[in-house]
């Protein structure tokens, strides 16, 4: 087995469990290493830490599978994926919709392997050169135990390159009949398209959220901005909202929005659409007077990491601010950061800014999280990135 020598004193994040170990913390290799191989982790003084995945390219030179002196083999990733399973059967998620997350990478002690469930398609993403390594294994495993007989590949995401991995997109088992698929969540359908849908189609770490507008948006009139296929939109439309304005910038979107709410039987003229920037429609509509009971705003990652937040925290407060213009007073505003370099604490802070700013008195009702099936390892808090407010305006 090849072996990765640290430098003293940088064992430290791994005795606490934390799984990557980065470049400048690596004193030596040893062994000809192949992208994505299987390697010994050594403190200074030679005493084994943990066994990882080596990745040649990127900063994140190694990740752990495994902190116990065990065989990394196929019978390994059964029983962790077998462990991945087990704890969406414990959060129920099955019985709020049949799309949902199985398989999340480092907070399931599987670095760079994400697999979500389409109903009986299941999306597999594979970031890193150690998943990368053991794909076809992992994809043999998944029809073994889940009985499925459709993996379809994304692994599109950007970070791939960080790996020295080109994108990969297709079908990895069995066969497809149509990109654009069918699913149901908390009673609403939406079709999902897997082929070229952000993500691995859907943003599956917003279902409680979704449910929660529905819960709220009852008479109101609801400004959806960021609105991708509609998961709000459909939401607070099955509420009983009076009006639902959707907004993006992708007319793709926008129209999967639109056959989302014909697909559940709701009122088509009480939703509307609108093509464009977020930023520059906020403006307008402030300068316009328009205003609105309930203003949803799920925007895309501003900060993938803490290097980008300051200019992050600039674009959440300028969104913010203008939503709280925007709002009547008793009306809610729902926002949301998924950028992992903004956290709870100063996303809160922003928002908090944006209503002073805004000369708005506001107070939150609710803090709101990524879904169950997107659950965050103690040992890596990297995993918790969605955080959302739902905020009265007094
Ligand atoms: N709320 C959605 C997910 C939002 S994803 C859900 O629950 O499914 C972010 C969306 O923002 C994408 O659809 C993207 O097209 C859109 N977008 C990105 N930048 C934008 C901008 N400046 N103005 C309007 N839409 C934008």
């Amino acid at each position: 087995m090849s072996t990765v020598i640290l430098k003293p004193e940088k064992e430290k994040s791994l005795l606490r469990r934390h799984p990557w170990i980065f470049s400048g913390a690596i004193q030596h290799v040893d062994g000809m290493l192949v992208s994505g191989e299987t390697v010994d982790v050594l403190s200074s003084n030679r005493q084994f830490l943990a066994r990882a995945s080596f990745s040649p390219h990127s900063q994140i030179r190694a990740r752990v599978w495994t902190f116990a002196d065990q065989i990394v083999d196929k019978e390994f990733f059964r029983s962790r994926i077998r462990s991945a399973i087990q704890a969406r059967q414990e959060s129920n998620v099955e019985r709020q919709s049949n799309a949902y997350r199985l398989i999340y990478a480092e907070s399931d002690n599987l670095p760079g392997l994400i697999v979500d469930r389409y109903d009986d398609v299941f999306v597999l993403q594979s970031l890193t050169a150690g998943s990368e390594f053991w794909k076809e294994t992992i994809a043999d495993i998944l029809i073994e135990e889940m009985g499925v007989s459709t993996i379809y590949e994304r692994s599109d995401a950007d970070v791939r390159e960080l790996e020295g991995l080109e994108p990969k997109v297709g079908i990895l088992r069995g066969n497809l009949s149509s990109f654009l698929f069918p699913v149901t969540e908390h009673g609403l359908k939406f079709k999902v398209n897997l082929q070229s849908g952000h993500k691995t189609g859907f943003y599956l770490d917003q279902r409680v959220n979704r449910l929660r507008v529905r819960e709220l948006a009852k008479d109101k009139d609801v400004l959806d901005c960021f609105c991708y296929t509609g998961g709000f939109t459909v939401n607070a439309l099955a509420g009983g909202a009076q009006s639902v304005l959707s907004v993006d910038s992708s007319a793709d979107a926008l129209a999967l929005c639109k056959e989302n709410t014909n697909l559940n039987d709701l009122d088509l003229n009480r939703q509307s659409s609108l093509e464009g920037d977020v930023f520059h429609l906020l403006r307008k509509f402030r300068d316009e007077g328009r205003t609105f009971d309930m203003i949803v705003l799920d925007p895309p990652k501003f900060a993938p990491t803490a290097a980008h937040a300051a200019r992050a925290a600039r674009g959440y407060k300028d969104i913010n601010l203008l939503a709280f213009k925007l709002l009547r007073p008793g009306g809610v505003l729902v926002t949301f950061s998924c950028s992992g370099g903004v956290d709870a604490d100063f996303f809160q802070k922003i928002i908090a800014g944006a209503a002073l700013d805004a000369g708005v008195d506001a107070q939150i009702l609710q803090y709101l999280a990524q879904a169950a099936d997107h659950p965050v390892a103690l040992n890596f808090p990297e995993g918790a990135y969605l955080k959302g407010l739902i905020c009265l305006r007094k």
